[in-house]
């Protein structure tokens, strides 16, 4: 599975944030594998509003939303890449994941204090960022000396290698984030130098209550600053989510609507956590489940089989296929069908966000 890392200062409101997105998982997943995993590990759901249209048209018994992993990862301060604050032990757990939520405290509260005196947003992101980027460049530098002696010898993949590695090294030197500089086509080699800078990366900003649906001062200077990096944000309050989670769906939505909230922040961060993993839906809808499974964007159908199955891969023929706007529009899988909306792909097809598929294969 995918999953996101919860970074940032102590005291901003990471483990709140974390709590009420297992919270709201447990309570409304009885009978579905979204769990707290380990204490800092949680499965989340996924809402998906097309599952509840799904679920009506195909007469199923029940649903099943597909789940996001998110790890908190607690400890990162000033120093974290010299080893401060248990430093090493974080960095690696951030190496880990996919993507990085990046929570920012912009609510002020005398009574909570704030490791670097006061609440600074941008100040923040700009330590947390820093010290990514000096275990970065470490790990890297690292590495070098033995590249550039299997260059010395002709080795090609080490030649390969430091063509990659080069232009990263010179953008952190330079205080940019390896994520600036990945060679075009180059991603997947990145991603398995595991630098915490080339991971993608959501703001969340964590303010107070009554700026729930507004922002604030700080999460104004938060968004400036994530624009000019192409980055999102999402505006919570972690202390209404902490609320939020601990309700039924109806008293929630009251809940929300009492704030003016259109719907909750945790679903907001779930969605631009998905979104910022570059993962799309496929459906399958059969009378027992009907059923959201994730694929990376752009996976063609037999590996998008082989999240339900490997046999489903191995064995892939073809897949029925409807758009999702065509099943809710034709009614269902007979009323697309007879209006030619279902089409047969084969291994070459792309999977569509959204399509509703039947896989035909060999056992
Ligand atoms: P972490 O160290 O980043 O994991 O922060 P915590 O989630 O443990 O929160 C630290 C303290 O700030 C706790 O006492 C929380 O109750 C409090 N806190 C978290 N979010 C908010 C918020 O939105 N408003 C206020 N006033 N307090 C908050």
């Amino acid at each position: 599975g995918f999953n996101c890392g919860i970074v940032g200062l102590p005291n901003v409101g990471k483990s709140t944030l974390f709590n009420a997105l297992t919270a709201t998982a447990t309570a409304q997943a009885a009978n579905y594998p979204f769990c707290t995993i380990e204490p800092n590990v949680g499965r989340v759901a996924v809402p998906d509003p097309r599952l509840d249209k799904l679920v009506a048209i195909g007469k199923s018994q029940r649903e099943v939303p597909t789940s996001l992993e998110f790890v908190d990862i607690a400890g990162l301060v000033r120093g974290a890449s010299k080893g401060e604050g248990l430093g090493n032990q974080f960095l690696a757990n951030i190496r880990e994941v996919d993507a990085i939520i990046h929570v920012l405290r912009c609510f002020e509260d005398d009574d909570i204090t704030h490791v670097e005196g006061g609440v600074d947003p941008v100040r923040d992101a700009e330590i947390i960022e820093t010290e990514l980027m000096l275990a970065d460049l470490d790990s890297l530098e690292k590495r070098l000396p033995a590249l550039e002696k299997r260059a010395r010898n002709r080795d090609s993949e080490a030649m390969a290698q430091i063509e990659i590695i080069q232009p990263i090294l010179d953008a952190l030197r330079d205080g940019r984030p390896a994520r600036t500089a990945i060679p075009a086509g180059e991603e997947e080699t990145v991603r398995r130098l595991q630098l915490m800078t080339s991971k993608p990366v959501l703001y969340v900003c964590n303010v107070d209550e009554d700026s729930a649906s507004t922002g604030n001062a700080f999460s104004e200077k938060v968004k400036a600053r994530a624009e000019a990096e192409g980055a999102a944000v999402v505006i919570v309050s972690a202390a209404i989510e902490a609320e939020v989670s601990q309700l039924e769906n109806e008293e929630r939505r009251e809940f929300l609507e009492g704030l003016g909230l259109s719907d909750s922040g945790l679903d907001r961060v779930i969605a631009a956590g998905y979104k910022l993993l570059g993962l799309s839906t496929y459906f399958t809808v059969g009378p027992k489940e009907a059923r959201a499974w994730t694929i990376t964007v752009g996976t063609k159908a037999p590996q998008a089989a082989a999240v339900i199955h490997n046999d489903f891969e191995r064995g892939f023929i073809a897949c029925e296929t409807i758009a999702f706007d065509d099943y809710v529009r034709y009614n269902g899988e007979a009323g697309a069908k007879e209006a030619g909306r279902l089409r047969i792909e084969g291994r070459d097809y792309v999977v569509k966000d959204g399509d509703i598929l039947l896989f035909r294969f060999n056992v």
